[in-house]
């Protein structure tokens, strides 16, 4: 799978932000996060507000009861295991599926998976269609003119940070419902979030889980793969 970029690099705007390597769904171990997690990165002011509006906190609830009513079954783990070439611990809830086949297209995994590996990334993106067409706008080098259209046009700013809000609200409930604790990736959602765009993969993730309307660049890139890849066309077969 070398065209599924790494989705889960802990991307919040921090002195001690650490990258990730590649492919690392499941390989953020207890001393990594620490490392993200500075001593005193609860104290370094966050890039943007993330309080939760009321509307935020609705639109985050709404998907998430959605999602979780479509728990995976052993044929959904067998699928991701193939797309991603690995077992998809902590996974909780298929996030959306192609519209034609049923096959899985984002994983949603639990913050912290088998009790003990701090999970960011909650929206996974593994249909393969869908990875290789994220992973081609990314190679078109789109990413800077989607972070400078956030940095410059405030409607978009606003949305992205909205984006955020939700990605975070969404995890907090899973959290809670779960009885996962987010202390290592408190204010860390994917992709870039809230004011840059790093990762494709990431965003296109959360809108297809939460559906159109939440994350302005993840809508886009979908618009613009829409000939290679859709949920409403089957390219499950396309591996
Ligand atoms: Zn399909």
């Amino acid at each position: 799978m070398s065209e599924n970029t790494p989705q889960n690099r802990m991307d919040a705007p921090r002195p001690a932000e650490a990258e990730r390597p590649a492919d690392t769904m499941a390989t953020i171990t207890r001393s990594d996060a620490t490392a993200a997690a500075a001593p005193n990165a609860h104290h370094t002011p966050r890039a943007v507000d993330e309080t939760p509006t009321p509307e935020d906190a609705a639109v985050a609830v709404a998907a998430l009861d959605r999602i979780m009513a479509d728990t995976p079954t052993d044929a959904d783990i067998e699928a991701v295991t193939r797309q991603l070439g690995r077992y998809p611990r902590g996974m909780v809830a298929v996030g959306r599926r192609c519209e034609v086949c049923g096959t899985p297209l984002v994983t949603v995994t639990r913050p912290l998976v088998e009790g003990r590996i701090p999970f960011p990334t909650t929206f996974y993106l593994c249909g393969t269609a869908a990875v290789r067409a994220a992973s081609h706008v990314e190679a078109a080098g789109a990413m800077a003119a989607y972070t400078e259209m956030v940095r410059s046009d405030e409607a978009v700013r606003a949305a992205y940070h909205r984006a955020h809000r939700i990605y975070l609200e969404f995890r907090h409930e899973l959290a809670r419902r779960l009885g996962d604790t987010e202390e290592h990736i408190e204010g860390i959602s994917a992709g870039g979030l809230p004011v840059r765009v790093k990762c494709l993969h990431a965003l296109m993730a959360q809108s297809l889980a939460m559906g159109p309307g939440v994350n302005p660049i993840g809508d886009l890139v979908l618009e613009r793969v829409a000939d290679e890849f859709s949920p409403s066309v089957c390219h499950c077969d396309a591996a």
